[in-house]
């Protein structure tokens, strides 16, 4: 039997006193395909909103990518668990490509993150999956926004993938981390120019034992790969830091580079600029992606597209005056 839905007040109290269960369960109200559910989830979202102190700083929502085994998980608890010690409350949050296609995952459950899922300051959660790419990164936006309501003010959102889910996490992030192996670094590890391009820091991790001079050599490599990449619009060049996640060296110093990076970027306004423009973006996505369940759930849609289907395979008809009929029909 289905639970009954809980009521928005109820929710919000319970996330506001920090239950994490509940925030669990509005996240996934807010992946649900219900419309009823979806409007609870809003509502709670704006309830914590309106609650919120007004002159709250500004949260920094940090993209992390790398390939499978680069060190992903174990560098976000080890910075999940700095962070929290220093008093913030840490979300993390993925965007598994894999969750688009089947159930299986490349990123994998969160409970290898044994330390950081036990600490009361820390909330994680796995990818959501959905029947798009598109849909599992509006969701993950969306959840965002949520968790920033709930009071977290550092939000990771790990991926791995070829180019796709990370331009969707680049979409929704301050600053795009990049976890490397201390391997030669000329070939970038076969990562996409287009992921580097992006990357604003690039940690090469596992720099520890017998690899520290492999690491070393990395970094210079690294170095002169990424001073032929174009100047970003943030106006920040891309820094490489050595760290171990295992061994927790590095970790400190690779957070100071994402600290100088939030001062310049707020310092010339990019990082407020980006957001507006990332809103934008946002509003965008989420218009076409209604606009396309409206249509794909229209009735007179489906019966035009049924017998346009037929038509341009039998040759009858050309597809684009198909198209516009079936256009025509949900107008
Ligand atoms: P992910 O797939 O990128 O999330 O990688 P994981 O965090 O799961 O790490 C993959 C493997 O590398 C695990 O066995 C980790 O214990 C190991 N690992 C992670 N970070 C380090 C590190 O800094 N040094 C060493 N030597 N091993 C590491």
């Amino acid at each position: 039997m289905p639970r009954p839905l809980p009521a928005a007040a109820d929710l919000i109290s319970a996330i506001q006193a920090g239950d994490r269960a509940a925030l669990g369960r509005t996240i996934t109200l807010l992946e649900s395909t219900r419309p009823e559910h979806l409007v609870r989830a809003r509502e709670v979202i704006t309830g914590l909103e309106d609650k919120r102190p007004k002159a709250t700083p500004l949260t920094l929502r940090v993209g992390i990518t790398g390939a499978p085994g680069a060190g992903k998980s174990t560098l976000i608890e080890v910075l999940g668990s700095m962070l929290t010690a220093r008093g913030h409350r840490v979300a993390v949050l993925a965007i598994d490509p894999s969750s688009a296609i089947s159930k299986g995952s490349i990123l994998g459950d969160k409970t290898r993150m044994e330390h950081l899922s036990a600490d009361e300051r820390a909330f994680i959660r796995p990818s959501p999956s959905s029947e798009n790419l598109g849909g599992v990164a509006r969701k993950t936006r969306e959840t965002i926004a949520l968790v920033e309501a709930a009071g977290y003010e550092i939000i990771f959102i790990e991926t791995v993938g070829t180019g796709q889910s990370e331009i969707a996490v680049h979409s929704m992030t301050d600053v795009f981390l990049l976890v490397l192996l201390p391997g030669a670094g000329d070939e970038l590890q076969g990562i996409k120019r287009g992921i580097v391009e992006m990357a604003d820091i690039l940690a090469v991790n596992k720099s520890d034992g017998e690899r520290i001079k492999t690491a070393q050599q990395a970094k210079a490599n690294y170095h002169n790969a990424t001073h032929l990449l174009p100047t970003k619009s943030s106006g920040w060049a891309p820094k490489i830091v050595l760290c171990s996640a295992i061994e927790n060296t590095g970790i400190t110093e690779l957070w100071k580079v994402v600290e100088a990076y939030t001062t310049a970027t707020r310092q010339n306004d990019w990082l407020t600029q980006n957001r507006k423009q990332q809103a934008q973006y946002w509003l965008h996505e989420a218009i076409q992606q209604g606009l396309q369940s409206l249509f794909s759930q229209n009735t007179a849609v489906r019966e035009v597209l049924a017998k346009m289907e037929q038509a341009v395979t039998q040759g009858t008809i050309s597809p684009f005056i198909a198209a516009e009929k079936v256009l025509q029909a949900f107008k």
